[in-house]
């Protein structure tokens, strides 16, 4: 592939897939270097709000996706120990509200349908298998090594990005060796198939159960055919993966009865397969990048789960990146100091409102009270309204400029 207008993704992850879509679509080549050898599907689900579902629908997606996808009618807010309702947070009208739809889907769908759309354009080459270890700047642009087994692999190109996720190499090698924090918590996953579950949580509704010190999440993907399941606990277990097995009684062990209804506590003893996923934060780098050479996604700004938010904003990064080096093909460098100052401030803040809300969903006591009855008082609508600063958001139009010279 000519260097020329190449630019170097190390991680074929949600961001960094993305981000080839976005880049080849402004007329750049882009070159995925990713570590695994085959892109599994990973069997668990994803929220995808409507800031991330404009950006994939601007890129052609929406035909691919759609059909796996579920829009929920609402977010319902249960009370862990009675299955009691505090709130119901409207879903309905999304798609007229923000100008694209909240969608829930299965990852493997959101991860095939990005690699059908990479594997089919020209000017993207997937390389699979190819662990980046190093990379330097030069005269003509950025050299990428990576290993696949004792092979090296390079990579030429005018610019790079970091799309390598929490436990980014890249960011070290750019210089900010700092280890992600340990959130001292557990998220197990599971897919429960429909026919399994009762009919009320078939609904097309994301069940939220808030309960001491967790909570658990669940809504149908796969178009209906499957329920996904989150079950998030304070736990001190902390090794890294996506993909560890757990057991439906490891899960109940944290989900006891008395604090948590039978009716949730039924659906976790019917998922046979667990896996689980310590969670870990760091605080947004202040410094993303150097010359031409920057970081997107978890990299950048890894994020509690609890907004559901991290893939979203790596999608977010992946649109203004692509628009911000479509309006500089000649200095990728100023290109990309550009994205980090676009995109720094609106990362932190969502990094600090996840974290927030999970302290408020894990209360227990009094302050588990007091929240129900905030909730309650505030009503759905309200409560939806607090996301439309996350929800209504545009890569600005303005700088959307010429694609690069072909
Ligand atoms: P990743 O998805 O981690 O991808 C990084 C890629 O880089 C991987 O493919 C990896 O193999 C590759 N890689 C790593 N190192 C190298 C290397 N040296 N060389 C080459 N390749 C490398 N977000 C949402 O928006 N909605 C949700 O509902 C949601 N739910 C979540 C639930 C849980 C329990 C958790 C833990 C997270 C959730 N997230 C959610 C967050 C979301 O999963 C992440 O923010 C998102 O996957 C980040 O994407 P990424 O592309 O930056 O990184």
């Amino acid at each position: 592939m000519a260097a020329s207008r190449t630019i170097v993704v190390a991680g074929g992850g949600i961001g960094g897939l993305t981000l080839a879509l976005a880049l080849a679509q402004r007329g750049f080549r882009v070159a995925i270097l990713e570590q695994a050898a085959q892109l599994e599907e990973i069997g668990a689900g994803i929220q995808l709000s409507p800031n991330a579902t404009r950006v994939l629908t601007d890129l052609g997606l929406a035909g691919r996706l759609r059909g796996h996808a579920v829009s929920p009618q609402a977010v319902r807010v249960v009370r862990a120990h009675n299955a009691k309702e505090i709130t119901r947070i409207p879903l309905a009208d999304a798609e007229r509200r923000f100008g694209a739809p909240y969608w829930v889907l299965r990852r493997g769908d959101l991860q095939s349908a990005l690699v059908g759309a990479v594997r089919e354009h020209p000017d993207i080459a997937l390389e699979l298998g190819a662990r980046v270890e190093t990379f330097a700047t030069h005269a003509n642009g950025v050299t990428v090594k990576a290993m696949r087994g004792r092979t090296s692999v390079d990579a030429q190109g005018i610019a790079f990005v970091g799309a390598d996720g929490l436990w980014s190499t890249v960011r070290g090698g750019l210089g900010d060796a700092a280890a992600p924090r340990f959130a001292r918590r557990v998220a197990w996953r599971a897919l429960v198939p429909a026919e399994m579950a009762p009919p009320a949580m078939r609904e097309p509704v994301v069940t939220l159960w808030l309960g001491p010190n967790g909570h658990i999440v669940h809504y149908p993907v796969q178009a209906g055919a499957a329920i996904n399941v989150v079950a998030i606990a304070k736990d001190n277990w902390n090794e890294p993966g996506w993909s560890t097995a757990s057991t439906p009684g490891e899960v109940l062990a944290r989900f006891a009865a008395g604090a948590w209804s039978r009716h949730v506590r039924d659906l976790i003893g019917v998922a046979a397969h667990w896996t689980k996923w310590a969670l870990a934060e760091r605080a947004v780098a202040r410094r993303w990048g150097h010359e031409q050479m920057t970081l997107i996604g978890d990299a950048a700004h890894p994020m509690l789960p609890f907004l559901a938010q991290g893939a979203a904003m790596a999608i977010e990064d992946a649109a203004v990146l692509a628009l911000r080096l479509a309006a500089s093909p000649d200095d990728p460098a100023v290109a990309m100091r550009k994205y980090e100052a676009d995109r720094r401030d609106r990362t932190a803040k969502v990094q600090r409102a996840a974290r927030k809300t999970g302290q408020i969903y894990h209360y227990r006591g009094a302050d588990a009270a007091v929240r129900d009855f905030v909730m309650r008082k505030l009503g759905g609508a309200r409560l939806r309204n607090r996301y439309d600063w996350i929800y209504s958001w545009r890569a600005d139009p303005d700088s959307a400029v010429p694609s690069a010279n072909k």
